[in-house]
């Protein structure tokens, strides 16, 4: 297959990348295209701390182009048969399986997560491309005879027109997949601006789209930053916005796509409590909360941050096992097999975090191990996994999101102890809890505000088949990712009552 990047993005063989810095191509009606804009902002390997390419910040004039194409694309695609329109998917699938090891390691690249991580996150994807594969199913409507006397009724669901999504630089393969396969697959057309911190992942599954004979027009790839996010909200022809990012962006992003007639679903940031019990099994208890919180070096929105252990016994078994995993984390190149934490995004990330340990000092908390000195890199972004104990409710790591590999432990007195601090938070991704009681566990499921949970699972993810997103300032929007749920965002119900006269010459 010839590159269709003429040579702009010859960083997609990761053996090639940091040799040279260029610049990213959008896909706009079936042909890549360079942005109309001359700003660009680099794309750097956290592991390394090297420039591997540059992302446009865009233009309203690029986002204009990707409407027109969806828009016009909308017309016959939304008239293509829904099996025809799966066909693409299935080939889609097969083209991700046979690639989906180059894609991880460019994920590991642009993003720093190791390279189990980065598959796992196009495991995940490609998840998504196979539920939607079930679109026959999952866009019938529903009719029924007779709701009164010779009188019928039918309620179909019908897609709208041209959506976008706007995704964050933590799953750069993943989050994507959440929205198009969904809106695409049921008739819809389609913008994508992924994160300008990663983009090199979705060039890569843009060429396989394509590759899988997605028609022109009906997926478009539009690179920027918040320019092209604003113009996304503002356009009048977008008939809706899937967002995924920090909490002040979800809201903002919510705010003015919802002012401009908008369906919205905007994700946002999370601060999650994890709460150990006594009778829990005590070491898988700590292999997965420790693996929760550090896992993708704590940049996941379902990261573990603020871990409480309920009473004396469980907290201080639950404080041994963590530090004795962090003692023994290797952290490094995620391309490196031996390692399991690799570097955090950026070094101004990296600077936030390391100000929140702090914060946690100042305020009289411990530092059990201080992952700010426990790793000796010269180059890219690392951190140490951090234990802290003697966390309160009122400081400032207790509150804020980290992401980072930071570990906040706490005792508490008791269950009832533990759901009130974690529904006190702004915040309501997911919670979860360790225990052997199925009376705990019915009364935690019961009583916490966070709208994804876990019992003795510490990244609660939601498969592709079942809902996504949290609570509070976690979610903004009310009809959820993934699955049955997308398919309600992406179409309109329209329901039909229809009366025919009796004709007597036919019954
Ligand atoms: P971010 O908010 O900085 O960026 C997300 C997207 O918003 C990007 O595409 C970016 O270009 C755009 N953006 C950034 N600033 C903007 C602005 N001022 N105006 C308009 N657009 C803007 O988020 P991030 O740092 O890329 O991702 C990490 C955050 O995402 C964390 O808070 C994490 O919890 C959250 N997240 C949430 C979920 C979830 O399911 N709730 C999943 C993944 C990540």
């Amino acid at each position: 297959m010839t590159n269709p990047h003429n040579g702009q993005v010859a960083l997609l063989n990761p053996d090639k990348m940091g040799k040279s810095a260029q610049t990213v191509k959008n896909y706009i009606n079936g042909s890549w295209v360079e942005s109309s804009g001359s700003e660009t902002i680099d794309v750097i390997n956290p592991a390394k701390g090297t420039v591997i390419a540059k992302t446009p910040i865009g233009t309203v004039k690029d986002i204009n182009d990707a409407v027109n194409a969806a828009k016009e694309a909308f017309k016959s695609w939304r008239q293509t048969p829904v099996e025809e329109r799966i066909q693409v998917f299935f080939r889609l699938k097969n083209l991700l399986e046979k690639n989906l090891e180059e894609i991880a390691k460019i994920c590991t690249t642009e993003n720093g997560k190791i390279l189990q991580e980065a598959r796992g996150d196009v495991r995940r994807g490609i998840q998504m491309i196979e539920v939607a594969c079930g679109m026959p199913t999952l866009l019938m409507g529903k009719g029924l005879e007779d709701i009164a006397s010779g009188i019928d009724c039918y309620a179909i669901r019908r897609p709208l027109g041209v959506f976008a999504a706007i995704t964050p630089f933590n799953f750069p393969p993943m989050v994507p997949f959440w929205f198009w396969p969904f809106a695409i697959a049921s008739g819809n057309t389609f913008i994508l601006k992924p994160s300008e911190r990663v983009p090199l992942s979705q060039i890569k599954i843009f060429e396989l789209i394509e590759e899988a004979g997605m028609p022109k027009g009906v997926i478009n790839l539009v690179n920027g930053s918040k320019e092209v996010v604003n113009a996304l909200c503002n356009h009048p022809d977008i008939k809706g916005i899937s967002f995924v990012g920090s909490t002040p962006v979800a809201k903002h992003v919510y705010e003015t796509a919802t002012k401009s007639g908008k369906r919205v679903q905007s994700l946002g940031g999370a601060k999650n409590f994890m709460v150990v019990l006594q009778d829990a099994n005590m070491d898988s208890a700590v292999k997965t909360v420790f693996e929760s919180c550090t896992g993708c070096a704590g940049q996941r929105c379902l990261a573990g941050s603020v871990i409480l252990g309920v009473g004396d016994d469980a907290y201080s078994k639950l404080e041994a096992g963590i530090v004795k995993a962090a003692k023994q984390a290797t952290v490094g190149d995620g391309l490196d097999p031996a390692i399991n934490i690799g570097p955090v995004i950026s070094k101004e990330a990296k600077e936030r975090i390391k100000s929140l340990i702090q914060s946690a000092e100042d305020e009289g908390a411990k530092i059990l191990v201080d992952g700010r000195t426990s790793v000796n890199q010269t180059e890219g972004y690392f951190l140490g996994p951090t234990v802290i104990t003697g966390v309160a409710r009122n400081m400032k790591v207790s509150k804020e999101e980290i992401f980072g590999p930071v570990i906040c432990l706490a005792k508490v007195k008791s269950l009832d102890e533990a759901i009130d601090w974690l529904n006190s938070s702004e915040y309501g991704n997911t919670t979860s809890l360790f225990t052997t009681s199925g009376a705990a566990a019915r009364k935690f499921c019961y009583e916490v505000d966070p709208s994804m949970i876990g019992i003795n699972i510490g990244v609660p993810a939601p498969m592709a088949f079942f809902s996504f997103g949290g609570t509070k300032n976690s979610y903004f929007g009310d009809v959820k990712a993934h699955g049955q749920a997308s398919v309600d965002f992406y179409t309109d119900t329209k329901v039909s009552i229809q009366r025919w006269a009796k004709d007597s010459n036919i019954w």
